[in-house]
């Protein structure tokens, strides 16, 4: 398999002027080669943007939704091929590439397809005049994804460039360049001019390439906060629109009163879905003190039944880790978490088999890990860590937790389980955090804004609330009567 980029409706062929290889997680064997975008590549793509941009731009709104509408049917009818491409790739279970990823690609792709003909300015009657605003579109956009996951990080960036008539250019992770590439293949087929969506391969380098081009309007990047910083500085020259989506350190704050069965549910969904590479986990679980043996139990029994293994196989709980030196990362926070006195109460370590007794000792898989006697100053307890690893910490009172929870410099995410309504809603509004849940974890309806409060990101994907970070608004003011002049 050859990974080329996708520019103004097709693929190019492949070059050898600098290529990776791309391994599968599962086994780390070989899976084809990714080809870098050279530099004529990114003028290519750019000038092919452009140029569908102007076309795009004087669609009316409904007819853009239309082209939208049909991409999100044929995303529906590939489910399962492009399921499987995103397994392979991100070494994620098929259960769970088959249930989210596609399907919320084609969520959001639906959605801005209805809301695409509606999008609309307002009108302000002033005496002898009035004024209109107009959302207009920003021009070429470019999307940067992380590897965890691609198609729907693509289609959550380019439903809503789309809808509001801009292009874009979407560059996957290096480690994951398979579905933005089927995603491209789905615009085309449902009508889209060539060009109105292009992919470039490429690491940082393509990236910040793409960030520093005068032509871009606006770039939005699903990442860590280190690169979100560059990306923000870089645009900063320019004074390119940006939106972040950035990493995490979230709390999952349970309280005594809480169902407890749902909340051990919660707390491993929470940490252990996607091989716990999820932006928005709640990785530090506060339990409140009462409670905290018998959550402790029923968390570790539970966690050590997930079906660990084979990504392909239907039956599996939790695949592979992305790369062999992100797994490698993973274990030294785990080292790092019993050195500095912490207890890995289960898990952490690298299985040789899978649930079926197959040999799995080739890829990286990493068993799920809990850690308890905790302390909020460790870095297991403070560092983003993008792998299965739940620390428990515990609490006594409301305050003190919410001031627990909030001393990070992140905010994406934070969750609640009581079943006091008020203490829920309390507890919540002072959380310093984006994206939040009440007695559940890491729902992401494509109706709900998504996105972080302090170093975890800038602006909002999903929802009416990503129009304004796709379009600009421009006032226009009309005469209905004489210029009063005083000269
Ligand atoms: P990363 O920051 O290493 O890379 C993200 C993307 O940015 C890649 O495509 C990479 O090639 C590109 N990139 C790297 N340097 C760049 C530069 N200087 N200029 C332009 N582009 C550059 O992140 P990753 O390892 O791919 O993904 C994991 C991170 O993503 C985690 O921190 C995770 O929390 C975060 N994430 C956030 C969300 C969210 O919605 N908030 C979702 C998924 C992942």
């Amino acid at each position: 398999m050859v990974y080329t980029q996708f520019i103004d409706g097709v693929l190019t062929t492949f070059s050898t002027r600098e290529s990776w290889t791309n391994y599968n997680p599962a086994n780390n064997e070989p899976m084809g080669e990714v080809c870098l975008a050279t530099d004529e590549d990114i003028e290519a793509a750019v000038h092919s943007s452009e140029k569908a941009f102007q076309i795009w731009r004087t669609k009316t709104g409904a007819e853009r939704g239309r082209v939208l509408s049909k991409a999100a049917h044929i995303l529906r009818s590939r489910l399962e091929k492009i399921a499987f491409s995103e397994t392979q790739d991100v070494g994620k279970p098929i259960s769970e590439s088959l249930a989210v990823d596609v399907s919320s690609a084609a969520d959001a792709l639906e959605y801005f397809g209805g809301m695409a003909a509606g999008i609309h300015g307002e009108f302000f009657d002033l005496k002898n005049a009035f004024g209109y605003t107009r959302p207009e579109p920003l021009g070429v956009c470019v999307g940067i994804g992380a590897w965890n996951y691609p198609i729907q990080i693509a289609a959550w960036k380019a439903a809503p460039a789309l809808a509001c008539g801009n292009s874009m250019i979407f560059k996957p992770s290096e480690l994951t360049p398979a579905t933005a590439l089927q995603l491209a293949d789905v615009f085309m087929e449902a009508g889209a001019p060539p060009g109105l969506f292009n992919v470039l391969q490429g690491d940082g380098s393509v990236g910040s390439k793409l960030v520093e081009h005068p032509q871009i309007a606006k770039i939005s990047l699903t990442g860590s906060v280190s690169t979100g910083k560059k990306i923000f500085a870089g645009a900063a020259n320019q004074l390119k629109r940006v939106t972040l989506e950035l990493g995490g350190k979230s709390p999952l704050i349970i309280f005594e009163d809480a169902d407890l069965d749902n909340a051990v549910s919660a707390a491993m969904l929470a940490n252990f879905y996607t091989q716990g590479e999820v932006c928005s986990n709640g990785t530090r679980v506060f339990v409140q003190r009462q409670i905290f043996d018998s959550f402790l139990l029923k968390l570790k029994d539970r966690t050590e039944k997930i079906r660990l293994g084979d990504p392909t196989d239907p039956d599996t709980q939790m695949g592979a880790l992305i790369s062999k030196a992100h797994m490698e990362k993973v274990i030294r926070f785990i080292d790092s978490g019993k050195s500095s006195g912490a207890t890995l109460l289960t898990g952490g370590f690298r299985p040789e088999k899978d649930f079926k007794g197959r040999d799995i000792s080739s890829g990286n898989f990493l068993t799920p890990a809990i850690f308890t006697d905790c302390d909020d100053a460790m870095e297991i307890c403070k560092e983003e860590i993008f792998g299965p690893v739940l620390s428990i910490l515990s609490f006594e009172s409301e305050k003190e937790v919410i001031e627990r929870a909030n001393d990070t410099p992140f905010g994406l995410s934070a969750g609640v389980f009581t079943n006091d309504i008020k203490r829920g809603h309390r507890v919540i509004h002072q959380l310093q955090a984006g994206t939040c849940w009440i007695n559940n974890y890491n729902i992401t309806p494509i109706e709900l804004p998504f996105g972080g409060y302090k170093q975890s990101g800038q602006g909002r994907e999903n929802s009416l609330a990503a129009i304004q970070h796709y379009t600009q608004l421009k006032s226009v003011y009309v005469e209905l009567g004489n210029v009063e002049s005083p000269y």
